[in-house]
């Protein structure tokens, strides 16, 4: 196939192009307190094997929640194989697991969870966000692991927005909170476990920010508060989701109004997927063995 590639075509593919705008799907409810919007897997064409590394995107678009005195959420459940990424954007998100970590995510923060080999753990509304009641605005980000790491030890990041480092835009055009990776000799606050760029972009009415990531990487970006112009002609709107061919490395993004956009991209797995509720792995002997391990109590406990 290299070879019918001309070279005067190659360098007219430096360009990361985008393939396709997508709508918000309906919403439905995890638990009672995470009303999402599916991307990925989606039932489009942003499947997991397309995004990998990065597996699902629940986006909870904004969406206010009345006050209440009892806990709204997702109860006790289990995980294993990948890494759940909670951003929260408006409201505050609780959460506690069976490997003993808990916390609170508040507005700008981000909760890096690595399951691994397995855990249980709930995920809620914090109670004073509850009592009051308001807007909740949330992203939960699976990011797949390498076959070698699905196994390992479960971790926890709980990274506040004051722990992220920040890249700040040419003109005072915005900041990009570089939550993973790098961007512009900007390092993430987080670790991963493959090369994964995971960054928020806040940007002003005049903002403008380039990117480049390899052709390879699988790339997309979510548009959370306001519009982005890609590439000087795509417009993608508030709680839309843009996601980017694997034909060239750079793309631009500017705003006419003001943006809150999250950019992800990650290099591409290249491993078989064998999914199956909260549990992805490589092979259906693996899943298996996932349901077997959770019945038998392998993934340790925790108090409803
Ligand atoms: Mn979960």
């Amino acid at each position: 196939m290299e070879t019918k590639i001309s070279k005067s075509a190659k360098i007219t593919m430096k360009t990361k192009n985008v393939e396709l705008v997508l709508s918000p799907p309906e919403p439905h409810f995890v638990g009672d307190g995470f009303r999402v919007h599916n991307f990925i897997p989606g039932g489009y064409r942003a499947d997991m094997e397309r995004m990998n590394p990065f597996i699902l995107l629940d986006y909870g678009a904004k969406f206010y929640f009345s006050p209440t005195d009892s806990q709204r959420g997702v109860g006790v459940h289990p995980h294993r194989g990948f890494e759940t990424v909670t951003i929260a954007y408006k409201g505050k998100v609780a959460h506690h697991d069976s490997a003993g970590h808990s916390g609170v995510i508040g507005e700008g923060d981000v909760q890096w969870m690595t399951a691994a080999s397995g855990i249980l753990h709930k995920e809620y509304h914090e109670k004073e966000f509850s009592k009051k009641g308001g807007d909740m605005q949330m992203v939960q980000l699976w990011v797949n692991l390498p076959a070698r790491y699905k196994m390992s030890k479960p971790k926890y990041q709980s990274i506040t927005n004051d722990q992220i480092n920040k890249f700040e835009l040419a003109s005072e055009g915005g900041i990009v909170e570089v939550i993973a990776g790098e961007y512009k000799g900007t390092k993430g606050a987080a670790s991963t476990f493959s090369p994964v760029n995971l960054f928020n972009v806040k940007m002003n009415n005049s903002g403008k920010a380039d990117f480049s990531f390899p052709a390879s990487y699988n790339t997309a970006l979510l548009v959370l508060e306001g519009n982005a112009i890609v590439n000087k002609t795509e417009e993608v709107l508030t709680n839309q989701f843009a996601l980017f061919q694997n034909d060239g490395e750079d793309f631009e993004v500017q705003s006419d109004n003001g943006a809150v956009i999250l950019i992800m991209s990650g290099e591409n797995l290249n491993e078989p997927i064998a999914a199956h509720g909260p549990f992805v792995m490589n092979s259906r002997q693996e899943i298996l063995q996932a349901f077997d391990d959770y019945q038998k109590g392998k993934f340790g406990y925790l108090e409803a």
